[in-house]
């Protein structure tokens, strides 16, 4: 399968501008429940690291004040009535996955680990990120949710011993997410863009590149042909999806006894881009 390309690509082909922080990451530390690590490698960027939020630099802001720029009317916190056209953005309305965190500041060293491990996040993944001062740890949890503080906690220790860190002035995150297949994708002439209508990846809970591109796809039909939507999703993002629901059930059926060695798999490739397993 040919990977994804780089996203910021993929945003300047759409005439979006990367007016946010974002911090290339081309490698990354995965370790196994036996605390055992492998070292996953790209030649290109994996992924970028971003911030959330109203303030300055972050992803949303940057995002919000192009909208802005382009006369985007943007409504929040309103029920926008199905009778108006436009684009229902609203996020995820609860879901099958939780995930837990705490933001801080450190003086440790930059470094970008994750670990899978069913007793830290349950099929999920849990992941500690620093970058100049700035670091993530947080738990991403697609069953047993009502564990979840107990998970992060174990995440926390687990980064603790094996990479070591320090975190001043820590604050929570979290929220829920949401993937489903859509029916439609579409309330009324509102057609929904990401987490609103289910998108979202089903193997890892990435979804900021499905809203960025179910929301492209939106904007572009939306004056001229609202109805073309629903056939352009499933033809544009229906098959990344499906991808995504085999590679779930795959993942489930997987445990601490089999991680390890589909990282080493993984950490063998020279472009784990390009793995298959
Ligand atoms: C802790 C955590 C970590 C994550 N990490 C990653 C990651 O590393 N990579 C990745 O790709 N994805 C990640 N995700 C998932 C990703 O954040 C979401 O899939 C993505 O943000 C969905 O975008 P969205 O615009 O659909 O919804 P959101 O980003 O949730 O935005 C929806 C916005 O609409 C607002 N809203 C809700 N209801 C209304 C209403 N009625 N009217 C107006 N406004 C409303 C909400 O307040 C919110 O600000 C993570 C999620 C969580 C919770």
């Amino acid at each position: 399968m040919a990977p994804f390309g780089d996203v910021l690509d993929e945003l300047a082909a759409a005439g979006i501008s990367a007016d946010f922080d974002h911090y290339p990451v081309r490698a990354l530390q995965v370790f196994d429940p036996a605390g055992r690590v492998y070292p996953c490698r790209s030649t290109v960027p994996l992924l970028y690291l971003v911030r959330r939020g109203a303030s300055a630099a972050c992803l949303d802001r940057g995002l919000s004040d192009l909208a802005i720029a382009a006369a985007v009317d943007i409504h929040y916190a309103v029920e926008a009535p199905p009778c108006i056209r436009g684009i229902l953005a609203g996020g995820s309305r609860g879901g099958n996955i939780v995930a837990v965190g705490h933001v801080f500041e450190t003086d440790s060293p930059d470094g970008i680990y994750a670990v899978v491990n069913d007793n830290l996040a349950p099929k999920g993944y849990a992941y500690l990120l620093i970058v100049a001062g700035q670091g993530t740890v947080a738990s991403c949890l697609f069953s047993d949710f009502a564990n979840s503080h107990t998970c992060l906690e174990r995440s926390v220790a687990f980064f603790q011993m094996h990479v070591g860190f320090t975190m001043q002035t820590p604050r929570r995150l979290g929220g829920a997410g949401n993937y489903a297949f859509p029916v439609q994708a579409r309330a009324g002439e509102l057609l929904a863009v990401g987490e609103a209508a289910g998108f979202q990846d089903p193997l890892f809970g990435f979804g900021i590149r499905y809203v960025m591109r179910s929301g492209v796809l939106a904007a572009a039909l939306l004056a001229g042909e609202p109805d073309r939507y629903a056939q352009d999703w499933r033809s544009r993002l229906g098959g990344d999806f499906r991808v995504g629901v085999v590679n779930r059930y795959a993942y489930e059926r997987l445990g601490n006894l089999a991680y390890g060695g589909i990282l080493r798999t993984v950490a063998a490739v020279s472009d784990v881009r390009f793995v298959a397993v």
